[in-house]
């Protein structure tokens, strides 16, 4: 199994910053590995990309949020 080369945020479009996503192997340690992300985010991926791409770190909740 390899990663989905997807490395925008499905919610956001920015870069997600995931490294699986990048190189195409899981070998590489990832922020998003460890992470707990936030629920109400998930809640609002559609479904076509639901185990599609990462969540970037903002959208994730694990990244301050810059507002305003
Ligand atoms: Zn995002």
């Amino acid at each position: 199994m390899e990663p989905k080369r997807n490395t925008r945020c499905p919610l956001c479009g920015a870069d997600n910053s995931c490294v699986p996503a990048r190189t195409g192997e899981f070998g590489t340690p990832c922020w998003c590995f460890t992470a707990t992300i936030d629920p109400d985010a998930l809640a609002r991926v559609p479904d076509a990309m639901r185990g599609e791409a990462c969540l970037c770190p903002v959208c994730a909740g694990v990244a301050p949020v810059r507002r305003g």
